[in-house]
């Protein structure tokens, strides 16, 4: 009889929790939904719970998450009080859920839910850090993907913290990097490199990655340039050595070359020439300058944003409640 009471408590069902950002998704939720309980009522043995942050979406996306958890309690959500970003409103979700672990996706099934029972596993395992990698990244212009390949080359030979290219924020996340992520508060958030910074035990899981169901994209290109330079500011401070490095290299040849010309001045003497080198020279020059000032601005700029020590985000309401109340 003791025996089975014991059993029983080690078969506690562990609770996973499913945090999905998403910013005016009306379309696609249905489908999400249909596609979230046909997954949690084939694997009944977790206990699960479904975390949605409305990332301050202009569209009624929320209505319809609201009539699903009237439906359906496994399903929560968090209201923004406005749009932060998906990287905020990530952090918004990881501080409320409640599951043993995470698994972060998009709202728009790029991510299938089907992959989900196969990170189980590997969290069963003992790996705290299951990451799904795109076999194909879906429909995409080339332009897009030349770029972005180039982008994390740059990133990754910049820093010791490797970051890994076809790896999106699709993955799960034991209870214990979830806390380490959540004590991370800092506004400007790059959770790309944040995962890898974490460290813990990782393993990856490989998935395809269909194009959106419907909908659109919300990120347009100079989106994804700023979090572009987002990803590299916030993850290393090698463009600082760089300009400094150029600054050093530019000013022992303009050295050199004021030897030359002295040199030069005294051997032939002096005619009004050399215009055209004058003006490369400034040019250049000054050009260097306005390029280091822009990275140490990059740099300060962030430091000015942090020191602020805002939090990251403000919460308008809870599971249908104002936080804080009962
Ligand atoms: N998203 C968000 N806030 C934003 C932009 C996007 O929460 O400001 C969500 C979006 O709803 C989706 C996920 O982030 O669930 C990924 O966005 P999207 O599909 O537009 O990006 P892509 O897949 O094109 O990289
Ligand atoms: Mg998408």
């Amino acid at each position: 009889m003791e025996k089975s009471l014991g059993a029983d408590v080690v078969n506690k069902h562990k609770k996973v929790s499913l945090l999905i950002p998403f910013y005016n998704e009306r379309e696609v939720l249905p489908q999400l939904f249909d596609r979230l309980v046909a997954l949690m009522d084939a694997h009944d043995a977790y206990d699960w719970e479904v975390m949605l942050v409305n990332d301050g979406s202009t569209d009624d996306g929320l209505l319809s998450v609201r009539m699903m958890r009237e439906r359906d309690s496994r399903f929560r959500f968090i209201d923004l009080s406005r749009n932060f970003g998906k990287e905020i409103a990530m952090l918004a979700g990881m501080d409320y859920v409640m599951g043993d672990c995470v698994v972060i996706m998009d709202a728009d099934l790029q991510h299938p839910p089907e992959v989900i029972p196969q990170m189980l596993e590997a969290w069963e395992q003992g790996y705290d850090d299951v990451y799904a990698k795109r076999r194909v990244r879906g429909k995409e212009p080339w332009i897009r993907r030349k770029l972005s390949m180039l982008y994390y080359h740059i990133l990754q030979s910049s820093s010791k913290v490797p970051v890994l290219r076809n790896i999106g924020d699709f993955r799960l996340l034991d209870r214990i990097c979830v806390n380490a992520l959540c004590q991370m508060r800092e506004t400007q958030r790059y959770t790309k490199g944040m995962y890898s910074w974490i460290g813990f035990r990782k393993k990856d899981i490989e998935f395809d990655q269909g194009s959106r169901v419907a909908g659109t994209t919300k990120w347009n290109f100079f989106k994804l340039l700023g979090l572009a330079i987002e990803g590299i500011t916030s993850h290393t401070t090698m463009p600082l050595r760089i300009s400094s490095v150029v600054g050093l290299i530019v000013s022992l040849g303009a050295f050199i070359y004021a030897l030359y010309v002295f040199i030069k001045a005294l051997v032939c003497g002096d005619p009004v020439q050399g215009f055209p080198t004058i003006i490369i020279v400034m040019l250049f020059l000054g050009g260097v300058q306005l390029l280091s000032l822009g990275v140490i601005g990059e740099y300060l700029g962030r430091i000015f944003n942090e020191t602020k020590n805002r939090p990251p985000y403000f919460v308008r309401e809870v599971d249908g409640k104002k936080p804080g109340e009962k």
